[in-house]
């Protein structure tokens, strides 16, 4: 399983597919990505291989320089399309690696209020608690921030919103993140190996770290929502 984001000059959809090929050694069941195009968040998901999204992305193609993706290894709900990360609320969608140790908690808080959920998943928790913060007036990284303090569990995640081309906001609990530094783009990946052909510079999310991100750099945060400094790495590895 595994995750890619990317604040792209390029068009993002062919960039996350080869990403999540350099991830298909980790294993998975289903994949999917969404992009942000002319301000609009839109998502295309497909079971199995990634060659059954790559053959869904020709007829049903999915324009954007920016984007998340993601390779699913069900632990929640079955492997599916409505299963199929990313998963979206109103305007919020995110990707996710991991387990929310008390989603049921959350889900039943979120559907006392009044929340529709569409999969058994675990993750949908996640965008269902961002968007209803949304909705309460906070902006991305505030319903962001407020969200990753609810979840308990292991997780690697990466939120995209409606109406923003130009922001990614990631989190790591107990599964790495790494983001890659281009010029004027920035990408969020589950390791090095899938930004190597993006990028050989990389800042490693510490526990507990999230961060936002634009075009023009990543401001991070610790657990305890200090601004953290983390260091640049020139790595190498053969793309
Ligand atoms: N727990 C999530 C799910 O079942 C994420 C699984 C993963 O790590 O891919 O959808």
């Amino acid at each position: 399983c595994g995750i890619i984001g990317v604040l792209g000059s390029h068009e993002a959809a062919p960039l996350m597919v080869e990403a999540l090929k350099r991830l298909e050694y980790r294993g998975y069941d289903s994949a999917g990505i969404a992009t942000v195009h002319q301000g609009r968040l839109d998502r295309r998901r497909a079971v199995g291989k990634l060659v059954n999204l790559s053959d869904l992305l020709v007829h049903e193609p999915l324009a954007g320089k920016a984007g998340i993706g993601h390779t699913r290894w069900a632990t929640h709900g079955a492997p599916s399309v409505t299963n199929a990360h990313p998963h979206r609320a109103g305007g919020v969608a995110v990707v996710h690696n991991g387990i929310i140790e008390n989603f049921r908690e959350l889900r039943e808080e979120l559907s006392a209020a009044g929340a529709q959920f569409q999969t058994e998943t675990d993750t949908e928790t996640i965008v269902l608690l961002a968007e209803r913060h949304m909705a309460e007036g906070m902006s991305p990284a505030e319903a962001a921030e407020a969200t990753i303090r609810r979840l308990t569990g292991a997780f690697a995640l990466c939120f995209l919103f409606d109406g923003e081309d130009d922001l990614l906001i990631c989190a790591r609990q107990g599964s790495p993140l790494a983001i890659g530094h281009g010029e004027g783009e920035m990408f969020v990946g589950s390791d090095a190996i899938a930004l190597a052909p993006l990028t050989d510079r990389i800042t490693y999310l510490e526990e507990g770290d999230w961060a936002v991100i634009t075009r023009k750099g990543a401001e991070i945060f610790d657990a305890a929502g200090r601004r953290a400094n983390r260091a640049v790495t020139q790595i190498q590895i053969g793309a």
